[in-house]
């Protein structure tokens, strides 16, 4: 194995984003949120688990006044339909005309942020959006308008800054790929 690569569970990982170069990234994302939303007093809602790392680094460079706060969502199976249907939990805040940004770790398919958007959407904020760490085009399946992507990738398993591969990658530094 590259000395450089990582094992986790039986997959073998390389490095793929660094840290400086997610950084980089981050602080770009972070200079036009500030300015998109000056004087809008965003709320900004973490996606947990995975986007905890990237919402430390990300709203320690925006510098409007802003408030943040955290859900979780939990899949279960609707007894009407076939697909998951997600619950938000943890959404304490009053979303009602507020200027809402939702923060992810990764858009794949698009299924979490779609369902997550329509629940958020019930409640009346005045707008929402969805800032993103990373993208994988080539996955969406919703006609989803992801506004704030830190990065886009292809169609790789990633892990890393958050992100985990059966529990284990989130403290990670960088972000590393599957070798396949
Ligand atoms: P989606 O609903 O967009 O298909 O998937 C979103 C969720 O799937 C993410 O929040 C994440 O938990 C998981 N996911 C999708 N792609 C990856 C990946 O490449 N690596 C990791 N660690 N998780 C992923």
């Amino acid at each position: 194995m590259d000395p450089r690569n990582i094992q986790l569970h039986d997959c073998e990982f390389r490095p793929y984003i660094s840290e400086e170069e997610i950084i980089a990234r981050i602080t770009m994302l972070a200079e036009q949120l500030g300015q998109d939303y000056a004087h809008k007093k965003p709320l900004f809602l973490a996606v947990l688990n995975g986007s905890f790392m990237f919402a430390a680094d990300l709203l320690k460079r925006v510098s409007i006044p802003c408030e943040i706060s955290f859900i979780r969502l939990s899949s279960y199976q609707d007894m009407s339909s076939t697909g998951n249907v997600k619950e938000v939990l943890g959404l304490t805040e009053d979303i009602h005309s507020r200027h809402v940004v939702v923060l992810e770790d990764i858009v794949d398919t698009g299924h979490t942020v779609h369902a997550l958007l329509q629940q958020l959407k019930t409640h009346s904020p005045a707008s929402v959006e969805v800032a993103t760490l990373l993208m994988k085009p080539e996955c969406l399946q919703h006609p989803l308008d992801v506004k704030y992507v830190a990065q886009t990738i292809p169609n790789d398993f990633v892990v890393g800054y958050g992100l985990d591969y059966n529990g284990l990658g989130r403290n990670l530094r960088d972000i590393y790929k599957i070798v396949s």
